[in-house]
């Protein structure tokens, strides 16, 4: 048992990133313990309103059949887990049928972040103190993983995580068309929806800089971003990408959704009042990613209809496959056809 114990912890924390260490969180709580339904619920960390997303799940299905459930937002998140979210206690709630439900807190520096839910028909106090330990080990893990994960000043996604957040989010959607979970009505959506990428730059933040020193432009990069968190979908992936540069990711969305979506956010930042700055304004390529994309081609192409917008007057949006058509910038193939002469 000892040994077993051992490998388990060897298992969690050879982990190196969030989404596989919950996956070994729910496993080892289900291998050492064995319940109904393990999930792990995350507060989105939303500015202004609380929302809850259920992240991973694990549910027994049958005798001895376990189904693992997918991301999903929380519309009505249950009365206990708000309250183990508020209090960072352990809440426990048994039904008439010996069912019972408990809500064990995550933290983050001391703040909860998160709870892990166990559906059982009740936990011995061995299998409780297994389950607490557990959780510390991931609560640890998960605070140097998220560390790693993010931009120090904004909070938002780094750099270094955009090519395995991306292929984790073209693998999910090439999944979904496999298992064909669609019914009509959801092929049609998907079919006008497509996922989209998008490169927004700070329009002359150098000025800023220089006329306002260093700390009135990381303060500005801070309100930016507060405001990207505020306005986009908590499931839409926001990174911080150097400098003054953002890149953000939406998960299958029509032309027209995700043009007005943007353009909204273009308008809230020109009508924001920054600190010192009069007025700011972005430049943002977007483009359409197809699930056989590679992510650094699907970089490139928004870079390219980024680079356009700059040259031709800042403050606007523009779509790479529309210049393309346009034909007002060449398209990757083209140029590497080229470059092949
Ligand atoms: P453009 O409209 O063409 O994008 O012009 P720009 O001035 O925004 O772009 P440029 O690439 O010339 O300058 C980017 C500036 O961003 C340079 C640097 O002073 C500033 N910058 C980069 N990183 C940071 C940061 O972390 N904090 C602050 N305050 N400024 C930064
Ligand atoms: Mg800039
Ligand atoms: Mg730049």
């Amino acid at each position: 048992m000892q040994e077993e114990l051992l490998n388990s912890v060897i298992k969690i924390t050879k982990n190196r990133d969030i989404d596989s260490l919950e996956y070994s969180l729910i496993s080892t709580i289900q291998e050492f313990i064995g319940c109904d339904e393990i999930s792990v619920f995350k507060d989105l960390q939303v500015p202004g309103e609380l929302t809850v997303e259920l992240s991973l799940s694990l549910k027994l299905i049958g005798k001895s059949e376990f189904e693992w459930g997918e991301r999903t937002l929380i519309k009505n998140p249950p009365p206990e887990l708000l309250s183990c979210l508020q209090s960072a206690c352990i809440i426990t709630v048994q039904s008439n049928d010996g069912v019972e439900r408990r809500w064990v807190p995550i933290n983050l520096h001391d703040k909860p972040v998160g709870a892990i839910a166990i559906v059982s028909k009740g936990l011995k106090s061995s299998d409780q103190v297994l389950l607490n330990a557990f959780c510390r080990i991931f609560e640890n893990y998960l605070t140097i993983l998220n560390e790693n994960e993010r931009d120090k000043l904004t909070g938002l996604l780094n750099r270094q995580t955009f090519e395995s957040k991306l292929k984790q989010l073209i693998e999910k959607q090439v999944l979904k068309q496999h298992r064909g979970v669609w019914n009509e009505d959801n092929r049609k959506k998907h079919q006008a929806a497509c996922s989209w990428l998008a490169i927004m730059d700070i329009d002359h933040f150098k000025r800023v800089n220089d006329t306002y020193g260093h700390v009135c432009g990381d303060e500005v990069l801070l309100l930016l971003a507060q405001k990207m968190k505020q306005y986009f979908r908590a499931t839409d992936l926001l990174f911080r990408f150097g400098g003054e540069e953002f890149v953000l990711v939406f998960e299958p969305t029509s032309y027209e959704a995700i043009k007005a979506k943007m353009e909204g956010f273009m308008e809230l930042i020109r009508t924001t009042h920054f600190p010192f700055v009069k007025a700011l304004t972005v430049s943002v390529g977007m483009s359409p990613i197809s699930p056989y994309d590679f992510p650094i081609t699907v970089l490139e192409n928004a870079d390219k209809a980024l680079y356009y917008a700059k040259d031709h007057g800042r403050d606007q949006l523009r779509f790479y496959d529309e210049l393309v058509a346009e034909d007002l910038i060449q398209s990757n193939q083209e140029q590497s056809d080229i470059d092949l002469f």
